[in-house]
């Protein structure tokens, strides 16, 4: 897809760091890290959002947020972590190409998803 930030990573027009891939999907840490260790897990191949992407890609999915996670976890010494993902703009999806986040978690670190 012309113009897809997800794209140009995925076919290495940008350089990316990446933290974990697979056959289908890559993890980098998002530019805002405003949370430490806030990472995306990025498919390889355009799919604007949850609804789009095809149901076999689930198990790779899960496979790179799981590594994604462990690494994370370890990295910056978190206790746990929160999984999110934007679906069209209403919810807050700025990039229309599926990805999920990665937060990780310490106690005590003054984050509150849902207020
Ligand atoms: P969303 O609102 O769910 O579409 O999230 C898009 C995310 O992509 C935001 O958290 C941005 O900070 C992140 N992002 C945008 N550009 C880049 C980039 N060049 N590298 C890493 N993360 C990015
Ligand atoms: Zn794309």
């Amino acid at each position: 897809m012309e113009d897809c930030i997800f794209c140009k990573m995925s076919s290495g027009e940008i350089p990316v760091k990446k933290i974990y891939e697979n056959s289908n999907f890559f993890s980098i840490p998002d530019i805002n890290q405003e949370i430490k260790g806030h990472a995306l897990v990025i498919c390889k191949k355009h799919f604007e959002n949850t609804l789009n992407l095809p149901n076999i890609l689930g198990a790779e999915l899960l496979d790179c947020t799981k590594n994604t996670a462990l690494k994370l976890m370890k990295e910056y010494h978190a206790e746990g972590f929160n999984i999110l993902n934007n679906n069209f703009k209403i919810a807050g999806q700025i990039v229309n190409h599926f990805h999920l986040h990665i937060l990780p978690r310490k106690k005590d670190d003054g984050v509150n998803l849902l207020s």
